[in-house]
């Protein structure tokens, strides 16, 4: 296989001069995150008062956790660096209730975002000549506009179709040859059911290959997109605290994500002792930024679970690879790619004075999608109302779940005491999909 470098001088480095690129960036994060009323107040708490107290990278365990709480208490500006006019663009992330994670960048953040997922895209064997459609979200979410700009870096013909829509998809496909694409790995299985629905012919398109993330899915899904639409599938992983997309990538391998270790420094730790765990061994990723001017974030726990290989791959990168996310250590839902934390529906729901006290999350897969079903207890008197007046309000829960959560919801409505109630800690989550990994 012939391998091709984006950032040959970052990628083809050795682990000390790796390192020590390291501890110089990791330093500067640690300056600019000083100059933030959030970290500047964390950090002096933890003796650190000036980023000469950093002088190794075992000193990042002197830095407190950072988490999805405290960028909710920092809002909006806590946590920025820079001088508001620096600032050219904000991306947002769903927190755990009503307020979101906002995450901001400078003109110099955007170009190491755009630099980061150019490399990884170009790592999976993609050139300047390829046509790519990228059939994700674009807005607020980052895996739009992220995969956008680093693939007009590569030089492609970018199609920033959105998702949706799966026969003006086929349309743009038949009509300007693209050659990859990006999505959900479940809206890749609902394109590919659809194609024959719709009688797209697979001879019809050029698609080689498809970059797939933003939820948690098994090789076997993989396997199984990759032998129905005939390309190869790489695995995408990122999130909005540390940009977006772009933070880990299979290379052509196609064999665990190389972590880019030059802008994102990442231990791996136990969830409940918070030990640094040695490598090879299953924790929660915790992520360092080592090149965010804007908003730097230290020591991030991501909650998601991974382990690092040991061996290193064969094509030869200095980053090490994660293995694919094992699942979460908290209680976010994945639904269609888009994030959902029980808590926020929770608070629709028991904000309306008809609902009763008890309420179910229902997630399952309908077809190749997922489908999110709230069962919600209503009081006696609402019960004996009439249909329209019981529809109406089916219909208000509806809304208001979607507007805040912005995935659209099934809403059942049912008698008092009828939903089962647990003893012990309450189960308001049934998640029927198969596991994922
Ligand atoms: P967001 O901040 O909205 O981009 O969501 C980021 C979260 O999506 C991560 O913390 C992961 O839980 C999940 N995620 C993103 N990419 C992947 C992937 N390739 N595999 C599994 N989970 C992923
Ligand atoms: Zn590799």
């Amino acid at each position: 296989m012939e391998f091709q470098y984006w950032h040959p001088d970052r990628e083809k480095i050795g682990r000390e001069e790796l390192r020590s690129l390291q501890l110089d960036a990791l330093k500067k994060s640690v300056a600019g995150a000083l100059r933030t009323d959030f970290y500047g107040k964390r950090l002096a708490e933890s003796g650190i008062s000036s980023a000469d107290d950093i002088t190794s990278l075992d000193d990042v365990r002197r830095i407190p956790v950072t988490t999805k709480n405290d960028l909710r208490a920092a809002f909006p500006y806590g946590m920025l660096a820079v001088d508001k006019s620096e600032v050219v663009r904000l991306h947002a992330s769903s927190g755990t209730t009503g307020v979101p994670t906002t995450i901001y960048f400078s003109r110099n953040d955007i170009a190491s975002w755009s630099g980061l997922v150019a490399r990884s895209i170009y790592s999976t064997g993609c050139t300047e000549a390829d046509v790519f459609q990228n059939m994700i979200t674009y807005g607020l979410f980052t895996g739009g506009l992220g995969f956008h700009y680093g693939g007009e870096e590569v030089g492609m013909l970018v199609i920033p179709s959105g998702p949706g829509n799966t026969t003006r998809q086929f349309r743009l496909m038949r009509d300007f040859g693209t050659t990859v694409v990006h999505a959900t790995p479940s809206f890749l299985l609902h394109v590919e059911s659809r194609m024959r629905d719709e009688g797209v012919r697979r001879d019809s398109l050029s698609l080689k290959r498809a970059f797939a993330g933003a939820e948690p899915y098994s090789e076997d899904a993989r396997r199984r997109i990759e032998e129905l639409l005939q390309i190869d599938v790489f695995n995408s992983y990122g999130l909005s605290e540390m940009n977006g997309p772009g933070v880990a990538f299979e290379c052509q391998c196609k064999n665990g994500m190389h972590l880019w270790e030059d802008a994102f420094l990442a231990e791996i730790i136990d969830p409940d002792t918070m030990e640094t765990l040695p490598d090879g061994e299953t924790g929660e990723l915790v992520l360092t930024t080592l090149s965010r001017e804007a908003m730097p974030v230290l020591r991030y726990r991501t909650r998601d679970m991974t382990a690092f290989y040991t061996e290193p791959c064969p094509c030869g990168r200095v980053q090490r690879r994660i293995r694919r996310i094992k699942g979460r250590s908290d209680d976010m839902l994945i639904i269609n790619g888009v994030n959902i934390f029980p808590s926020q529906i929770e608070e629709v729901v028991m904000g309306m004075k008809e609902v009763g006290n008890n309420y179910l999350i229902i997630v399952e897969k309908d077809g190749f999608l997922d489908r999110l079903t709230v069962k919600t207890e209503v009081n006696a008197e609402t019960f004996k109302d009439d249909s329209r007046k019981l529809n109406a309000l089916r219909e208000k829960i509806r809304h208001t779940l979607q507007t805040t959560i912005t995935v659209n919801p099934r809403v059942e409505l049912v008698e008092s005491n009828s939903l089962p109630v647990s003893e012990g800690k309450a189960k308001r989550v049934l998640d029927s999909r198969p596991r994922s990994w």
